[in-house]
C-alpha cells in the first residue's frame, strides 16, 4: 500500500464536463475541501440530457470536421430505469410540483435534465461551472511539478483561450457522442442513406421508409418502435442473433428482428443471415459509441485501444498518474448516478488524502491480472468495461473505501426486476409492474434525505 497522501490536503482540481458525473463530481470534491473549475463547452448543466433537435452535418457522424452535437437523446425518450433507482443516492429522483414536471415512474429525457438542475441549485454547483468553455488540450505539466496538468481551453463567447496549471484533473466528458459503426459487406455500392442513432431524433423523417436498424441495445429497441408508428416497414438485424432469427414483433404488423446483415447491393437489398432479402431505404447504426478524449495528451501512456481505456485502476486511475488524474463514468451496463456518486467520493477522498491507493506497482499488477481474466474467458477487449452482474459489487467496493453504505437492496432488486420485466414486455415495462414493495422501501430510505 502506497502512502497516503497527508491527510485533509486540499487541491486545485479541474473537472471537464458539467453532465450527471462533472455535477456530482464538483460536489463531492468541494465537500472535501478541494478548489474546483468546472469546464462544461454547452451553455447549461446536465450533459446528455440536454436535448436538442439539431443533428450533426454528416447523419453518420465519421466526418472529422462536422461540428459535433454532444446529445444522443431522442424526443420519444423516456428513461430505462426507474426513477428511484436512477437518482443519486443522496438526493433522490422524487416527483417535485412543477408546470412542467414529469410525475411519471420512467419520465421523459427532460425530468432527468430537472432533476439534474435541482440537483445544481441544491449543492451551489453552477458557481463552480465556466460555461461555454471548452477543454482543448489537458497535458501533464511536469515542469510545475509532480503531478501538475496543464488545461487549455477556449471560451466561446470572449474567444478567450485560457492556459492553466492545476493539481488534478477529473474528466466527466461523457461517453455517448463518438459513434461506433458495423461493418456492411458491400456497402460502398449501395445507394440508400445511412445514420447513427446519435442523429435520431423524430420518426417523421421515415415515414413509408423500409428502415434497417442494426443493434441490440435499448437504442434499437426505442427507436424501432418509435419509428414502426410511421415507416413502412422496420427491420431490426443483429449479430448476436442466431443466424436464422426472423421473428416478427408482436403488436405490430410492420416490425421485424432479424440476424445480422449479411451484404448489401447496388439494387439497394440487404440481404441477412436468415436467408431474407429486403430492399431498404435507411440503414441506422444504434451500435454504440466509442470512449473519446480529443483533448488528452498523455504521450501514449493512456490510450483506448478496442474501445479499452487503459491502464486503469478500477476503472478510475491511470497508474501513472494516480491520484491526480482519474475518469468517471468508464463503466457501462450500470446505474450510472449511483456509481458516478460513489466514484467521486472516491477520487475526492483519495486526493485530500485520507483514502489510500494501492502502490502503481500493484494497481499495474492487478490491472494485468484482470486483463489476464478476461482474457482467459474469451471476453473481448471492447467489453472490458462492461459491467453488467458485477456493477454492485464495484459499487460496494468504492463505498467501503469511502466508508459509506452499500447499495441498498431494493435499489438491487428493483433494477433486477426492471430488466426482467423489460425482457418479458418491452412495450408496456414502462407503465405496469408489480414491484410496489420495493418502491415503499425505497421511499422509506427517501424520507432520510427530504
Ligand atoms: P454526459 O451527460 O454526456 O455529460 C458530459 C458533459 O461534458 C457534457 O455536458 C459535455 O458538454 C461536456 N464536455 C465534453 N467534452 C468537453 C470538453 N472538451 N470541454 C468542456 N466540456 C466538455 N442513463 C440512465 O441512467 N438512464 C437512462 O435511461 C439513460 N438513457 C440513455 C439514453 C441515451 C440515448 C444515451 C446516449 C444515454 C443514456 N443514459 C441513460 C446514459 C447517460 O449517458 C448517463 O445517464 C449520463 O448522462 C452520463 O453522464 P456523464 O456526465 O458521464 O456524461
Amino acid at each position: 500500500m502506497a502512502p497516503a497522501l497527508s491527510p485533509t490536503r486540499s487541491h486545485h482540481v479541474a473537472v471537464i464536463g458539467a453532465g450527471p458525473a462533472g455535477l456530482v463530481a464538483a460536489r463531492e470534491l468541494r465537500r472535501e475541501g478541494h478548489s474546483v473549475v468546472v469546464f462544461e463547452k454547452q451553455k447549461q448543466v446536465g450533459g446528455t440530457w440536454i436535448y436538442t433537435d439539431e443533428v450533426e452535418s454528416d447523419p453518420l457522424s465519421v466526418d472529422p470536421t462536422r461540428s459535433v452535437v454532444h446529445s444522443s437523446v431522442y424526443r420519444s425518450l423516456r428513461i430505462n430505469g426507474t426513477r428511484e433507482c436512477t437518482g443519486y443516492r443522496d438526493f433522490p429522483f422524487v416527483v417535485r410540483s412543477g408546470v412542467s414536471r414529469d410525475p411519471r415512474r420512467f419520465p421523459s429525457h427532460g425530468e432527468v435534465l430537472a432533476y439534474l438542475k435541482d440537483f445544481a441549485k441544491e449543492f451551489g454547483i453552477e458557481e463552480m461551472v465556466r460555461f461555454e468553455t471548452e477543454v482543448v488540450k489537458v497535458s501533464p505539466a511536469a515542469e510545475e511539478g509532480i503531478g501538475k496538468w496543464r488545461i487549455e481551453s477556449t471560451e466561446k463567447e470572449k474567444k478567450v483561450r485560457r492556459d492553466e496549471i492545476y493539481d488534478a484533473v477529473v474528466v466527466c466528458n461523457g461517453h455517448y457522442v463518438e459513434p461506433r459503426h458495423a461493418e456492411i459487406p458491400g456497402i460502398s455500392s449501395w445507394p440508400g442513406k445511412e445514420m447513427h442513432s446519435h442523429n435520431y431524433r423524430i420518426p417523421e423523417p421515415f415515414r413509408d421508409k423500409v428502415v434497417v436498424l442494426i443493434g441490440n441495445s435499448s437504442s434499437a429497441e426505442d427507436i424501432s418502435r418509435d419509428i414502426a408508428r410511421v415507416a413502412k416497414e422496420v427491420h431490426v438485424a443483429c449479430r448476436s442473433n442466431p443466424a436464422d432469427t426472423f421473428i416478427k414483433q408482436t403488436g405490430y404488423n410492420n416490425l421485424w428482428t432479424h440476424s445480422m446483415i449479411e451484404s448489401v447491393h447496388e439494387d439497394g437489398s440487404v440481404v441477412y443471415q436468415n436467408g431474407k432479402t429486403i430492399s431498404v431505404d435507411i440503414i441506422m447504426h444504434c451500435t454504440g459509441y466509442k470512449y473519446h478524449f480529443p483533448f488528452l495528451d498523455t504521450n501514449g501512456i493512456v490510450t483506448v485501444d478496442d474501445n479499452r481505456v487503459g491502464p486503469l485502476y478500477k476503472d478510475v486511475f491511470p497508474p501513472a498518474f494516480a491520484p491526480w488524474l482519474s475518469f468517471i463514468g468508464i463503466p457501462w451496463q450500470v446505474l450510472p448516478f449511483p456509481m458516478f456518486e460513489l466514484q467521486s467520493k472516491w477520487i475526492a477522498g483519495v486526493l485530500s488524502g485520507w483514502i489510500p491507493l494501492p502502490s502503481k506497482e500493484d494497481m499495474i499488477m492487478e490491472i494485468k491480472t484482470f486483463y489476464s481474466t478476461l482474457e482467459v474467458q474469451g471476453i473481448p477487449k471492447r467489453y472490458t468495461h462492461r459491467m453488467g452482474n458485477t456493477q454492485f459489487e464495484y459499487d460496494n467496493w468504492l463505498a467501503s473505501q469511502c466508508g459509506c453504505s452499500e447499495t441498498e437492496e431494493w435499489r438491487k432488486e428493483m433494477c433486477l426486476a426492471n430488466g426482467v420485466r423489460k425482457e418479458a414486455n418491452p412495450e408496456t415495462c414502462r407503465d405496469e409492474w408489480d414491484d410496489h414493495h420495493l418502491i415503499s422501501q425505497a421511499y422509506q430510505d427517501f424520507s432520510l434525505y427530504s
